[in-house]
């Protein structure tokens, strides 16, 4: 079975080198939809807490929140970061405080300092549905990832590896050795 949830993204990009009105910088309510698949213990019954689903997703992915995406190649990016640079929030400033953990994949860097993520592919919704499996791949048992963003959407079903793991009766998260790590519970 799966549980499933929402996360909602507001965020600033635009298509460097595309034709249309996309190319001007423009910002989006983008929403990613993660599935996760697991079985359901007895007495559990969930798969997963969708409230730690959503924890561990927005660990990471807060960094796309009121966040700058651009491509690397973009010659917006030397521009914007000389503007942040004089007026000193390159590097961060204290009312700047809903920081992620700062990753660098294949496809993507983000620098929470000055919410601004760096992509290698331009960020089209398919974009982002492989820059999020990405970094939650070894953190959730996904099996489908969809991503909207005003009229455009994109979705993508992965195997899963379904792990059969002993949950907490009280909150359903995984128990380590027989405990619960949240809660204490002991099998
Ligand atoms: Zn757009
Ligand atoms: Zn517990």
């Amino acid at each position: 079975m799966r549980s499933f949830t929402k996360l909602d993204l507001q965020y600033a990009h635009r298509f460097y080198g595309f034709k249309g009105e996309a190319q001007y910088l423009h910002g989006h309510t983008g929403v990613l939809t993660i599935e996760v698949e697991d079985t359901v213990n007895m007495g559990v019954n969930m798969v997963f807490p969708c409230n730690e689903i959503q924890k561990t997703a927005w660990d990471v992915l807060k960094n796309f929140d009121h966040a700058l995406v651009l491509r690397e190649d973009d010659p917006l990016l030397p521009a914007v970061l000389g503007v942040y640079e004089q007026q000193g929030i390159k590097d961060g400033a204290p009312t700047n405080s809903m920081r992620g953990e700062a990753f660098k994949t294949e496809l993507a860097i983000a620098y929470p300092e000055c919410r601004l993520v760096v992509t290698k592919e331009t960020m089209t919704v398919e974009g982002m549905i492989k820059i999020v499996y990405d970094l939650l791949k070894d953190k959730l048992n996904i099996a489908k990832l969809t991503f909207t963003s005003g009229v455009n959407g994109a979705s993508q079903e992965y195997d899963t590896k379904n792990q059969n793991k002993d949950r907490c009766p009280l909150c359903g998260i995984e128990l380590q050795n027989g405990v619960c790590p949240k809660c204490g519970y002991r099998h």
